[in-house]
């Protein structure tokens, strides 16, 4: 690849004249010895797989198999129904498919690691949610997805983007980035607008640990993946409205790795620490071994 940092990203687009989504198709191209058709192909799969988890997490039954978790994006949904969200409509339709696709992850469906399975509901809620809303084509979210990758690229070239290495700033954070650039570049921001976008929305997960109940990627891991959604939506209005991330993006992601790097093991995907071991958090394991020891006996 041609770039290694956020801001080689967006001077190489800006020079050329390309978005990054355009940029990151080309330089994966290269890079795999297949042609852009091939690989542009294998991503307009994975945005189907995408949408058809989101549907699915809308529309069937996704009780995980502890029993733990399940069905939130359809309370969501309805709630949406009834009321006007605190958030609004837009935002709130983002938060219900990601909590959707997130609950397909949980009860063993079939999803797209957006970077990672724990964080897979974050794109994708907010990719579908917003083609519904501007009635934009596959194609154009696709390219979207290019534009994620790149920024993905850059995450996990100089930082991390899994909760084992770097806490939940690392899988989460990585997701709302990617997120959010993706999504600025989509509304037709420039690619130094996408890039502050990156920035302002890591800055607002740096240091979240990873913490999941009896290591199963449940809880807090579906709600957070819904919160994700939104703040990778504001980030990219504050991005498209001017805001820059003071900060510059690249520094930030260095933050992460140096926060991630910091964090004691507890909080790194053990369920030793956090919520993981709150009384019902582990009251809730030891329901479940009891739950399985019984089972097993049978
Ligand atoms: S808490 Fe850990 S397992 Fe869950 S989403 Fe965050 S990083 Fe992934």
């Amino acid at each position: 690849m041609r770039f290694r940092t956020l801001q080689q990203l967006a001077e190489i687009c800006t020079a050329e004249n390309k978005s990054i989504g355009e940029f990151m198709l080309e330089e994966q191209a290269r890079e795999s010895g297949r042609s852009t058709d091939q690989e542009f192909r294998k991503m307009a799969d994975y945005y189907q797989v995408m949408k058809e988890a989101v549907h699915k997490g809308l529309t069937e039954d996704t009780t995980s198999r502890s029993g733990l978790t399940g069905l939130d994006a359809q309370r969501v949904m309805s709630y949406m129904s009834g009321s006007v969200p605190a958030v609004g409509e837009e935002a709130c339709r983002a938060m219900a498919f990601a909590l959707s696709v997130s609950e397909v992850n949980a009860s063993m469906g079939r999803i797209i690691a957006t970077p990672t399975a724990g964080s897979c509901g974050i794109i994708p809620g907010v990719f579908v949610s917003a083609q519904q809303r501007f009635g934009w084509d596959d194609q154009r979210l696709v390219m979207g997805l290019f534009s994620a990758g790149a920024i993905g690229y850059v995450i996990a070239n100089n930082s991390f983007v899994s909760g084992a290495e770097g806490g939940c700033q690392a899988e989460v954070g990585s997701a709302i980035g990617m997120a959010s650039g993706a999504m600025v570049e989509l509304r037709g921001g420039s690619p130094a607008q996408a890039v502050h976008a990156v920035g302002l929305a890591l800055k607002n997960t740096l240091g979240l640990i990873c913490d999941p109940v009896g290591g199963l990627v449940e809880i807090p891991c579906i709600v957070r993946n819904g919160f994700g959604a939104v703040n990778a939506l504001a980030a990219a209005d504050m991005a498209l409205a001017g805001v820059q991330s003071a900060i510059p993006s690249d520094e930030v992601v260095q933050v992460m790795y140096e926060a991630g790097s910091a964090m004691p093991a507890k909080y790194r995907e053990t369920a030793k620490g956090g919520l993981a071991q709150t009384p019902t958090g582990k009251q809730m394991m030891q329901e479940l071994n009891l739950k399985k020891r019984s089972k097993d006996k049978k």
